[in-house]
């Protein structure tokens, strides 16, 4: 049964054993509590590095009592689902040193698992916010942010990376500081790829930002809207780069223009109409 269960839970560790399955409150909300054993065979002290049984066939390394730590699993027909994992404990006669079994569902001093972790991983992809991703994983806000952070580990610094020689910016509203509402975007020009996004736009951090990157020489083309801060970016990071009008803000603004002096015709009519009457 323990092993049907397991394969339910996509648990591959094969030293452990489900005992129960039971149902908790807390917090006015009911929970599935799993309780299991982990038990994995030692093969050698990870201290003094002697093996399970010394020369003479006796047992090196022996079982000292169990550990019990609660593991959050991802939740299992809408029920937050805990586990409440025993964890063996063992004890090496030749070094006296004791340590606890690591199993591979969760990190070591962390009692979220990796499933949940994986979720939330696959959750960040989407459109939806860090509250919406922590309330179905059943996580703090903060929980979140930590495993958002962690995997920028994973993402090659752009400060350092190697810049296009079309370099294409832009702007775009976010919010995601209080310093400035509008973030800054910029991408490879010949390519489409994105080669990173900042919290501000504001000038002088775009010039530090920049200033950090000694492939900055390399840029010929800077295509941006017509804001007047770019051409001003331009000939303090990037001197060897002309400053192009991309043809999308040009239509942008004539169709803005053509738009305002037909609602302004539109108001002035309707005024004159009413006057008439
Ligand atoms: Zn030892």
């Amino acid at each position: 049964m323990s092993d049907h269960i397991k394969k339910m839970l996509r648990i591959t560790e094969p030293s452990l054993k489900i005992i129960d399955i039971s149902y908790e409150t807390i917090k006015n909300r009911q929970i599935i509590v799993i309780k299991a054993n982990f038990s994995p065979n030692q093969k050698s002290c990870p201290n003094c590095g002697c093996t399970a049984r010394n020369q003479f066939g006796n047992p090196s390394i022996v079982k000292n009592g169990k550990k019990c730590v609660r593991v959050r699993l991802d939740q299992y027909n809408h029920l937050p689902t805990i586990m409440k994992l025993f964890k063996q404990r063992y004890r090496c006669k030749e070094c006296s040193s004791h340590w606890t079994a690591q199993s591979s569902l969760v990190e070591k001093r962390c009692s979220i698992g990796y499933h949940v972790k994986f979720k939330i991983m696959d959750l960040l992809k989407e459109k939806c916010s860090l509250t919406l991703i922590a309330k179905l994983c059943h996580v703090s806000i903060p929980t979140v942010i930590r495993i958002l952070k962690g995997l920028g580990a994973y993402i090659p610094n752009p400060k350092t990376s190697h810049l296009p020689t079309v370099l294409m910016v832009d702007e775009f509203r976010s919010h995601a500081s209080l310093e400035d509402k509008m973030s800054f975007i910029c991408a490879d020009g010949e390519t489409g790829k994105l080669v990173d996004i900042l919290p501000t736009r504001k000038l002088n951090r775009l010039t530090h930002y920049f200033m950090e990157n000694p492939s900055r020489m390399n840029v010929r083309y800077l295509v941006t809207d017509m804001n007047a801060a770019y051409d001003q970016l331009t000939k303090r990071v990037f001197p060897n780069a002309k400053v192009v009008i991309d043809r999308f803000h040009i239509i942008k603004h004539l169709n803005k223009s053509f738009q305002d002096f037909r609602i302004k015709e539109m108001k002035r009519i309707a005024m004159t109409k009413n006057k008439e009457a």
